[in-house]
């Protein structure tokens, strides 16, 4: 389906960005990893990718809080392949605490990398879209795009300003080949929230699975975690040719947590 194009998916060392940048590679499209990581493990993941799917890889290491290095990965990837087909802006990070107590620190973090990266991604994948009339912007929000959770001001303050911008870069290219959307995935068992279980466990006496299932219980009707791969399915519907006219959603995949 995507032969011949190229996906750039932030954060893809690991957890939803690699199971979608996955997706992306097993469709034909060549990919650009960015993310965090052991520099061999890297390699190693982009050497699978390569063989598996018989696609071209590149990656880029720039810290998603960076402009500059925002801007230096773009060029790297026109530079690479021409430019970039499908932009996945999923790079994310959560931190835990009341409003009061929430480390400004964390708050400038939180809002530069969930937030800020994609609109500097965007800006600067725009033009080359437009000229080619043809382009996918998806941003990873959250349920947390969509309602709230007590402790998590910036995630949530983040995720509602990524579905914001996400309606906004859809209508402004409301004609023609460009679209944006957004996907909100509930619990995902990644690195992300296993850190969140972990917390749960010492916090409470409870054992990884009790801890899990605890989590789950609270928020996730379902009772069973969304995994990257039915994500990864969602991302290559909404950049396909039956989906160019979803433009500007926020797209739940939640085990039915946004019903209740
Ligand atoms: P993860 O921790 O497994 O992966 C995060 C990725 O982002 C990693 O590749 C990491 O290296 C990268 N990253 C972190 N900071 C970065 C920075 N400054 N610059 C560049 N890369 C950086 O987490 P995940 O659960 O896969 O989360 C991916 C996205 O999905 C995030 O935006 C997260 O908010 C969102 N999300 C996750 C869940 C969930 O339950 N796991 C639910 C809803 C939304």
């Amino acid at each position: 389906m995507h032969q011949g194009k190229t996906a750039l998916v932030t954060g893809s060392t690991s957890g939803i960005g690699l199971g979608i940048a996955r997706k992306f590679a097993e469709q034909g499209a060549n990919i650009v990893f960015n993310g965090f990581g052991d520099a061999g493990e890297i390699e190693a993941l982009q050497t699978q990718v390569r063989s598996e799917f018989g696609v071209q890889t590149a990656y880029h290491g720039a810290d998603m809080s960076k402009p500059a290095e925002i801007e230096a990965m773009m060029r790297f990837a026109a530079e690479k392949f021409g430019g970039v087909d499908i932009l996945v802006n999923n790079a994310g990070i959560q931190h835990v605490a009341n409003v009061e107590d929430f480390p400004v620190e964390k708050w400038d973090a939180i809002i530069a990398i969930n937030l800020s990266s994609a609109f500097h991604t965007t800006r600067l994948a725009l033009p080359a879209m437009k000229a080619k009339n043809w382009g996918r912007i998806l941003n990873i929000a959250s349920v947390h795009g969509l309602v709230g959770s007590a402790q998590k001001s910036a995630y949530v303050a983040a995720k509602h300003g990524i579905v914001g911008l996400t309606k906004v870069t859809a209508l402004e290219n409301a004609q023609g080949g460009v679209t944006c959307n957004a996907i909100c995935p509930g619990w995902v068992l990644t690195p992300l929230v296993q850190k969140q279980v972990d917390a749960r466990a010492a916090q409470q006496s409870l054992s990884n699975d009790e801890a899990k299932k605890a989590l789950l219980s609270e928020k996730q009707p379902s009772g069973d975690f969304v995994t990257p791969e039915q994500l990864g399915e969602l991302a290559l519907f909404l950049c396909s040719d039956a989906a160019s006219q979803v433009r500007g959603v926020a797209w739940n995949m939640d085990g039915g947590w946004v019903a209740q």
